[in-house]
Formats: C-alpha cells, sequence, structure tokens
C-alpha cells in the first residue's frame, strides 16, 4: 500500500536562518509517527511546513504519492491535512459549536452536521456545553475542542503540536483516550509532536529524533519502551540533560 504522507529533503528558512535541513519521513496508511526533540529542534516547524502554513526552501511533500507540496494551507486541510496548532488558538468569544464550524467551514450543511454529531459523540466531556463560550472550558476540554474542530475537516492525517502542553497527566491520557477512539473509528494517520518522551513511545508506531533542525534518528516506539532502551535512547538523541516526562 502507498504510504500516505513522504517528506523528503525539506528545509525551511525563517529570513537567512536555516530552521530545518534535510528533513525526510514517512507516514504509513492509518500510521502514528512521533516527532520528539528539545525547545528549538525545528519540530513545529515540520508540522507547518507539511501544512503549507510556512513556505519550503527545499522538498518535497508526498500525499499518497502525489506531490502536494506547492498547495496552499486551504487546499492541503481539503486534501485531509490538518494541523491543530500548539497552544490550542480555539476562539475565545465564540462558543464551542461555532468553533467547530470553523473546522467544517468548507462543507455543505449535512455533512457539517453530521461530523459535528460525530465529534461530540467522541469528546463526551463537551456535547452538553456545545452553546457556551470556549473560554469557559478547561484546559483539557479546549484541547478536545481544538482536536474536535481539526476532525471536522475529516483529515486522513492529524498534525498534532505538542497536545500534552499545560495539561495535567490524567487530562493528557484522557485526550489520547480519545484519540484512540477516533483512530478506530477514521483510520486516521498523525504525526505526534512532543516533549514527553514517555507519552510518545506509547502512542505513536515510529519515533524520529530531532535536534538543531536535523533529524538525527528513527527508531520503532516498541523498543524504547523498556526503562533500559528509553535512557539509552534519551543519552544518544536527546542529551544528558533532558528530562523524562
Ligand atoms: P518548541 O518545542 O519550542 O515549539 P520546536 O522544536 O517546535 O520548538 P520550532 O518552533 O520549529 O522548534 O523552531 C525551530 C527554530 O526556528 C528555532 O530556532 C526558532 O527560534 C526558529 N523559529 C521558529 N519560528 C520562527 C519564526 N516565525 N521566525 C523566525 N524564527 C523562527
Amino acid at each position: 500500500m502507498t504510504d500516505l504522507l513522504t517528506v523528503e529533503n525539506l528545509e525551511v528558512r525563517y529570513g537567512s536562518a536555516v530552521a530545518v535541513q534535510r528533513v525526510a519521513l514517512v507516514v504509513p496508511q492509518r500510521g502514528t509517527v512521533g516527532l520528539l526533540g528539545a525547545n528549538g529542534a525545528g519540530k513545529s516547524t515540520v508540522l507547518k511546513a507539511i501544512a503549507g502554513l510556512v513556505p519550503k526552501s527545499a522538498g518535497r511533500v508526498l500525499l499518497e504519492g502525489r506531490d502536494v507540496s506547492a498547495q496552499d494551507a486551504r487546499q492541503l486541510v481539503r486534501a485531509g491535512i490538518v494541523y491543530v496548532p500548539e497552544g490550542r488558538e480555539i476562539v475565545p468569544n465564540l462558543s464551542v459549536d461555532e468553533n467547530l464550524v470553523l473546522g467544517g467551514f468548507h462543507l455543505d450543511g449535512p455533512t457539517r452536521r453530521r461530523r459535528r454529531d460525530m465529534v461530540l459523540g467522541i469528546f463526551t466531556e463537551i456535547a452538553d456545553r456545545a452553546g457556551s463560550p470556549a473560554w469557559r472550558l478547561s484546559g483539557g476540554e479546549q484541547q478536545m475542542l481544538a482536536i474536535g474542530r481539526a476532525l471536522m475537516a475529516g483529515p486522513r492525517l492529524l498534525l498534532l503540536d505538542e497536545p500534552s502542553l499545560g495539561l495535567a497527566p490524567l487530562l493528557v491520557r484522557r485526550v489520547f483516550e480519545k484519540l484512540a477512539v477516533v483512530r478506530g473509528e477514521t483510520g486516521l494517520a498523525m504525526i505526534l509532536v512532543e516533549q514527553n518522551f514517555r507519552l510518545t513511545v506509547r502512542v505513536a508506531d515510529t519515533v524520529h529524533f530531532m535536534r538543531g533542525g536535523r533529524m538525527l534518528g528513527r527508531r520503532d516506539a516498541a523498543d524504547l519502551r523498556h526503562p533500559a532502551a528509553m535512557e539509552e535512547a534519551i543519552a544518544a538523541y536527546l542529551g544528558a540533560g533532558e528530562a523524562v516526562t
């Protein structure tokens, strides 16, 4: 089966500064790929470049073998690539429902209503708050809304930028339990950018490590679930000072 996403030789510059270079990765159909690295390693930039939110100065992005490198962010959403930003960026003064509608802006009414029912059926915590302004939701509920809004677009590939940021461990677990349900129901693939090592190796199939804008290595997540392997990977890829969370 053709891989869902292939990134080849990606380079992104901000002005004259090279943020990421020679990045390559593959997301199989229904796969979850983790991207780990310290602050400033270039993880968010990789996601944004795949989503068409920052320009690529070199490289290609293929969706099921089709070159989508030149498509803009809106076209890529329609093609099934949807980015969930770090910090969530939901619209606080709009209701939960209105935020969801924003995620399905390009859909016809019946499809939008069907997707909304599907999203609220999964994220039951926010279902009975549909009319409330989004700012009233807790951090975990806001993360669910942000993911729910992304699911409104019917993505084939969800790009999750540090979904655990600022959330208590229990809430992180709840968000990921919900994502597992979504994956089971929709066959969605994901790239998960994280600084949380344990979470990433638990959820992902493969893990890539980044430092200084480059890929350092790739490992099967299952091989990193034992404490000794975890320690070895942290020393090899993330540096001795990296906290294991
Ligand atoms: P974090 O976990 O802190 O989000 P990251 O691994 O996602 O880090 P990026 O946000 O991709 O890293 O940043 C990679 C590099 O690009 C950093 O040196 C950062 O300072 C720089 N950078 C990111 N966004 C911009 C921007 N809009 N303009 C200029 N430089 C930027």
